[in-house]
C-alpha cells in the first residue's frame, strides 16, 4: 500500500520515527494491542538498513560468494570434468544485483502490506521533534523531494527508531577519502571490481572483504591493528584472519591510508603509511556508523545523547524525557536487526500489554551473533578475556575444539573449524564462540542453552547428533 498523502489525525497513541527493523517491532506490536500508530520514513521505502542496504542485500551477497566456493569445489565431488578443474564460470555482478534489488523490492512491498494489515499508518516524510509530544512532519512527494506539506501531530508516546549511517572520513583528514564508497555504495556497485581495498576491521569490513575476495576481487583489507574484529574472542578473529589470508585476502596489518588520487568511479591510487600505494577500482569505508540524529530536534526538546551521539536510555528505551523512547540502532548498543525489533516489541508489551508484561524490557546479555565470513562464525556470551575480567582467571575454564569438518575430506583445500566454551562459575556455560562451515546456522540453538544459564554438564549429557560440525559443542568437554 502507498503510503498516505497526510496523517489520518492529529493525535496518536503512538508516533514512530524511523520505517526500519525497531519501527516495525514496536509500531505493529502497539497496533496489536489497539493503538492508534503512525511510522514516519523519509528514505521512500520501509524496511531500513537491514532490508535495503544491510543484512538482506549482503546475505545474498555472501550466498553468490558461497555458491562461487562450491562451483570451484564441484570437480572434487565428482561433478564436471574431474580431472582439469574447469575454471568456475564467472560471476555476472549486474544481473545478479538486479535480482537481488527486486527482491529487495518485494520485501519493500510486504512491509507495506504488512503495516497497513495491522492498521499502522506509513507516512512519508522527515520527522522531527517539536515537543516533548509533538512531531513535525515534512511529507516527501512522489518526485522524493520533501515539498509535499508539513504537519504537526501529537502522541501519548514518541519513539525514535531512526537508526545510523556509515561514516567516511573527511577529504581534509584524508584528502581523496570521499573517492571511495562506503556499504551503501557497496550495493550500488553494478560491475565487480577487479582490485578492491577495503578498510576497517569490523563485521562489515570482513563481511564484504570476504565476498570480493571469495568472489575473485583481488581484494587488500587495511587495519589498524595487528587482527581484526578485536571485540570478539580470539579464536574468531584469529582463526579467521589466518583463514582468510591463506584464500587470497591480502591483510594490511597496521595500515592507515594518508591520501587517495584518482577519479570518482575510475582507478585509484591508494597511499598508505605502511608499504608502497595500492592500485585499486574500488574503494570501501567500512569503519563504523554513526546514529541518524540531525534535524530530528532532540537537542531542542532536551533528549540527552552519549558522546558518540547516540540517544540514552534506561533498560525501558525511555529517554529522560518521560515521553519519548528510541530503539535500535539509534541507542548504539547491539546494532543488530533481532535486537532492534525485540527491543520494539518489548516496549509495546510494556507499555499497552498485560499485567504480566508491566516489566517486559530486552535483555542486552548473551545475544547472539553471526558473522557472514568465510567460514562463518559466531558468538554468545562472554569471550575468554571478558569471562577472566568478571570472574577472575581462577574461576574460568576453557575448553576449546579444532578439526577440519568431514565436507572437506574430499577436498585438497580445507577450511578450519575452531570452538571455544568459555566455564564460568557453578561450571555455568558463559560463552561460545564457533568458527566453521556452518556456524551461521548452527548457533541459535546454543545460544538457547546459553541463555538459561545451562552448565557443562547439561551439554554433555545432550546426545550428539553424527556427523556434524555441531555435534563437537557437546562433545568436545
Ligand atoms: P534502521 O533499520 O537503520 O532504520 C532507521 C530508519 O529511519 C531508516 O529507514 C531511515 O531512513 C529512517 N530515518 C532516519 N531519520 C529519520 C527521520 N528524521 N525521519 C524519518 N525517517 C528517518 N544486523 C543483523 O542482525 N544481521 C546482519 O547480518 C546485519 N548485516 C548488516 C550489514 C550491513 C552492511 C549493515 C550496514 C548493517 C547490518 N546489520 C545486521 C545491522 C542492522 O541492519 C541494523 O542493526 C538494523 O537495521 C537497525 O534497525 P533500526 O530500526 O534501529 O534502524
Ligand atoms: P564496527 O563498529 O563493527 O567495526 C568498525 C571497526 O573499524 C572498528 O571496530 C575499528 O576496529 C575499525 N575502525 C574504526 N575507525 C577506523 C579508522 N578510522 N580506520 C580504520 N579502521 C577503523 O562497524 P561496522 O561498520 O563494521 O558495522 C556496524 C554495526 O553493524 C556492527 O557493529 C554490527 O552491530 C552491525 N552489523 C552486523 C552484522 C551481522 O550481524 N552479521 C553485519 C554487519 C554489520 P579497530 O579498533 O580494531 O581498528
Amino acid at each position: 500500500m502507498p503510503p498516505l498523502s497526510k496523517p489520518s489525525t492529529n493525535h496518536y497513541d503512538m508516533v514512530v520515527i524511523g520505517g526500519g527493523s525497531g519501527a516495525m517491532g514496536v509500531s505493529r506490536r502497539a497496533a496489536a494491542y489497539g493503538k492508534k500508530v503512525c511510522v514516519i520514513e523519509e528514505d521512500g521505502r520501509l524496511g531500513g538498513t537491514c532490508v535495503n542496504v544491510g543484512c538482506v542485500p549482503k546475505k545474498l551477497m555472501w550466498h553468490a560468494a558461497d555458491m562461487a566456493e562450491h562451483l570451484s569445489e564441484a570437480p572434487e565431488y565428482g561433478f564436471g570434468d574431474v580431472n582439469n578443474k574447469p575454471a568456475v564460470p564467472g560471476f555476472a555482478w549486474n544481473y545478479f544485483a538486479e535480482k537481488r534489488d527486486a527482491y529487495v523490492r518485494r520485501l519493500n512491498g510486504i512491509y507495506d502490506r504488512n503495516l497497513d494489515k495491522d492498521g499502522v499508518e506509513y507516512l512519508s516524510g522527515h520527522g522531527k521533534l517539536t515537543g516533548a509530544n509533538e512531531v513535525e512532519i515534512t511529507m516527501r512527494g512522489d518526485d522524493g523531494k520533501f515539498t509535499a506539506g508539513t504537519h504537526r501531530v501529537t502522541g501519548d508516546r514518541i519513539v525514535v527508531a531512526t537508526g545510523g549511517r556509515p561514516i567516511i572520513p573527511s577529504d581534509d583528514k584524508i584528502p581523496g577519502a570521499s573517492l571511495g564508497v562506503d556499504s551503501d555504495g557497496f550495493f550500488a556497485l553494478r560491475e565487480q571490481p577487479k582490485r578492491v581495498v577495503v578498510v576497517g576491521a569490523g563485521y562489515i569490513a570482513v563481511e564484504l572483504a570476504g565476498v570480493f575476495n571469495t568472489l575473485g576481487s583481488e581484494t587488500h583489507l587495511l587495519i589498524r591493528h595487528d587482527t581484526f574484529l578485536r571485540p570478539f574472542d580470539p579464536i574468531i578473529s584469529e582463526t579467521l584472519q589466518d583463514h582468510m589470508s591463506k584464500t587470497g585476502l591480502r591483510v594490511h596489518q597496521k595500515t592507515n591510508i594518508t591520501r587517495v588520487e584518482g577519479e570518482r568511479g575510475g582507478p585509484l591510487t591508494i597511499h598508505t603509511d605502511n608499504g608502497d600505494p595500492i592500485e585499486a577500482d574500488c574503494l570501501l569505508w567500512a569503519i563504523g556508523r554513526r546514529p541518524n540524529t540531525d534535524n530530528l530536534g532532540l537537542e531542542d526538546v532536551g533528549v540527552e545523547l552519549d558522546q558518540g551521539g547516540n540517544i540514552v536510555v534506561d533498560k525501558y528505551q525511555k529517554t529522560n524525557v518521560d515521553s519519548v523512547f528510541a530503539i535500535g540502532d539509534i541507542q548504539g548498543k547491539a546494532l543488530l536487526t533481532p535486537v532492534a525489533i525485540a527491543a520494539g516489541r518489548k516496549l509495546s508489551n510494556r507499555l499497552y500489554g498485560h499485567a504480566e508484561l508491566k516489566d517486559d524490557h530486552m535483555d542486552y546479555t548473551n545475544i547472539p551473533t553471526v558473522i557472514f565470513s568465510h567460514p562463518t562464525s559466531g558468538t554468545v556470551g562472554l569471550s575468554e578475556p571478558e569471562a577472566i575480567e568478571k570472574f577472575g582467571k581462577d574461576n574460568v575454564k576453557v575448553h576449546t575444539s579444532k578439526f577440519v569438518s568431514m565436507y572437506y575430506g574430499m577436498l585438497e583445500h580445507k577450511a578450519p573449524s575452531a570452538f571455544k566454551m568459555v566455564v564460568g562459575p557453578g561450571d555455568k556455560v558463559v560463552g561460545l564462540h564457533i568458527v566453521g562451515l556452518g556456524a551461521d546456522e548452527m548457533l541459535q540453538g546454543f545460544a538457547v542453552a546459553v541463555k538459561m544459564g545451562a552448565t557443562v554438564k547439561d551439554f554433555q549429557e545432550t546426545c550428539a547428533i553424527h556427523p556434524t560440525s555441531a555435534e563437537e559443542v557437546v562433545t568436545m568437554v
